[in-house]
């Protein structure tokens, strides 16, 4: 595998939209990708993808997980004039969500849309330094009425919107633009990985897990934690570049193109020691770039996955990203290609014995 094969999926991954609830195009791709080189694919409850490298000799499981939803909105009401009022899905800044360009997938199919506001010709000093909040913001699809708006654009309460965001390459070649880094780039790797590991034979099963609604409380990964039954799982996130004005190393400590990090503390999971060490013993052996992220706050499925049954061992492996949750993420492809080697590598040691050594207390 090369860096420039990965970059097709990613793009693909980045363009569709997919917000919390809404996933299915996205697991069209991820069941696409993988329904040649796994032994079954199933989903849960929700509508997560679950596919199934598997060891008949074996009934110890190794759990990937990512999740596939991205942030969006969720059309409220419609008014006399034909503008959408909406709620948010997912953890959006009021700043990130004004002016800018969406989709409104609608049952007779996918329209432009976009935020307007209130033009600064008009505004005294008070309303220029003001911030926007989410309630007073619309969405403008060009309806001259409400019945235009229903009758011939199709919308409804509760149709999804996702930000239009082509991708796109930085001049240079390594960095790319994209929306839904968070956690598209995380699916990207557990496909990649799930391809990697095929013809290898492995001792134990390995179960690639593609998981809703995230964005709006971990609740896929929690159904999917329970299906896979896993004894060890590796979550894959986007994880908080600290590499550009305004950010601090003392909230956060990532950087694009130094590999992918490690997550030793967010607001949601502490991981298991020893599969942490595991981890970045297997980094330094294999001088695969690694880097370590102490976070306040922040949340993934891995906590989710983490407190499934009886408890189960859980690392969150993260590729730095730029600007997260908003309409242009920025990665690099270099931290990406890490990560698959990263993660393949560590899945091919976890052996039984390994597995039960790190799960054990003694
Ligand atoms: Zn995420």
């Amino acid at each position: 595998m090369s860096r420039s094969d990965l970059i097709p999926l990613l793009e693909e991954l980045s363009n569709v939209g997919g917000p919390s609830g809404f996933e299915d195009p996205v697991r069209k791709i991820v069941e696409r990708e993988l329904a040649d080189l796994v032994d079954f694919q199933t989903t849960d409850g929700l509508g997560s993808s679950i596919s199934v490298l598997s060891a008949p000799q074996s009934d110890t499981k190794v759990l990937l997980s990512a999740h596939m939803d991205e942030l969006g909105l969720m059309i409220k009401r419609i008014t006399p004039e034909g503008y959408l009022k909406f709620h948010p899905l997912g953890g959006w800044l009021a700043q990130a969500v004004i002016g800018q360009r969406w989709m409104v997938r609608t049952r007779s199919g996918d329209i432009p849309a976009i935020t307007g506001i209130k033009t600064v010709h008009v505004m005294d000093q008070n309303e220029r330094s003001q911030v926007f909040k989410m309630e007073q913001m619309f969405l403008d699809i060009g309806a001259e009425s409400a019945d235009d708006a229903i009758n011939r654009l199709g919308v409804r309460p509760g149709d999804p919107v996702y930000p239009d965001t082509k991708f796109v390459k930085f001049a240079g070649g390594n960095r790319l633009i994209g929306k839904a880094w968070d956690d598209r780039v995380g699916v990207a790797i557990m496909i990649e990985v799930l391809k990697q590991l095929k013809d290898r034979r492995l001792g134990v099963s390995v179960i690639g897990a593609a998981t809703v609604q995230e964005e709006v409380g971990l609740r896929g990964a929690q159904t999917a934690g329970f299906v896979a039954d896993a004894d060890i799982a590796i979550n894959l996130e986007s994880g908080v570049a600290a590499d550009y004005p305004g950010i601090t190393l003392d909230e956060a400590q990532e950087e694009l193109g130094a590999g992918p990090s490690i997550f030793f503390h967010d607001s949601s999971m502490l991981p298991n020691t020893r599969f942490r060490d595991f981890v970045v013993s297997i980094a330094e052996r294999e001088s695969i770039p690694i880097q370590f992220n102490v976070l306040s706050g922040y949340g993934q499925d891995g906590s989710a996955v983490q407190r499934t049954r009886a408890g189960v061992p859980v690392v969150n492996i993260a590729v730095p990203t730029r600007y997260l949750h908003s309409h242009q993420g920025v990665v690099d492809i270099r931290d990406i290609a890490e990560c698959v080697r990263l993660v393949t590598k560590v899945v091919t040691e976890l052996t039984e014995t390994v597995i039960k050594d790190i799960s054990s207390f003694s």
